[in-house]
């Protein structure tokens, strides 16, 4: 996965690939698609949901940069897999996840890998999570439909918040930066995500 998926595409930040190796993406699957665990796709987890692909993830976290110093909130926990990465590269991540279900199963999952830096929260992310506010980081793993201006209001100055802009069938990868001057904008080519919810997403 990491040389034919990552590298060959340009993936090649040594600490991004490192965790990638390190994390088996085979436990956040659901049994009958183990198999397919290392396939260059995303996978169904249940209740409509994806893990993303193992490409998309890399690429996420090649263009956040990260120091490892770092305060992450990632919004769609989903299977656990993208938190778990970013408890390898960071300080401390907070993960939110709107389908209870989902939430009660990445968190057992992520508890038994010992991952004692992530701290996942069921709750509407497209509000934030103020509680644990300001991040230097936020990371958004399902399409909104612009960006969420709690999720702005939450950055760090400087900060960075990735997410998935559009409505679909395919989104940009888009960067805000938010620094002393203001809040720059670019764009990292086409995506698909599933859509974001809640109060600021295209679903309620
Ligand atoms: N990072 C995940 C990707 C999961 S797909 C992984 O590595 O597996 C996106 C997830 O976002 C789904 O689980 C979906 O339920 C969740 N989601 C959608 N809207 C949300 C919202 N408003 N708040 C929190 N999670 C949301």
């Amino acid at each position: 996965m990491v040389a034919d998926q990552l590298m060959k595409r340009g993936i090649l930040d040594p600490r991004v690939l490192d965790v990638m190796r390190r994390i088996p993406r085979d436990r956040f699957v659901p049994g009958d698609q183990c198999e397919r665990a290392y396939e260059d796709r995303a996978l169904a987890i249940g209740h409509d949901q994806t893990i993303s692909q193992p490409y998309m993830v890399a690429l996420m976290l090649k263009v956040l940069t990260l120091a490892g110093n770092e305060k992450v909130l990632e919004i769609g926990t989903g299977s656990g897999y993208e938190a778990a990465l970013l408890a390898l590269l960071v300080q401390e991540v907070h993960t939110v996840e709107i389908i209870p279900e989902l939430a009660e199963r990445s968190k057992i999952l992520l508890g038994s890998m010992k991952l004692t830096n992530v701290h996942e929260h069921q709750s509407d992310g497209s509000l934030g999570w103020p509680q644990e506010s300001p991040f230097d980081v936020i990371v958004v793993a399902a399409a909104a439909p612009d960006v969420p201006p709690p999720l702005l209001e939450q950055l760090k100055t400087p900060g960075k918040l990735l997410v998935p802009i559009g409505k679909g069938p395919r989104e940009t990868l888009t960067l805000f930066e938010k620094t002393k001057s203001g809040v720059t904008r670019t764009e990292f080519g086409g995506c698909a995500f599933v859509p974001l919810r809640g109060a600021y997403g295209v679903l309620d």
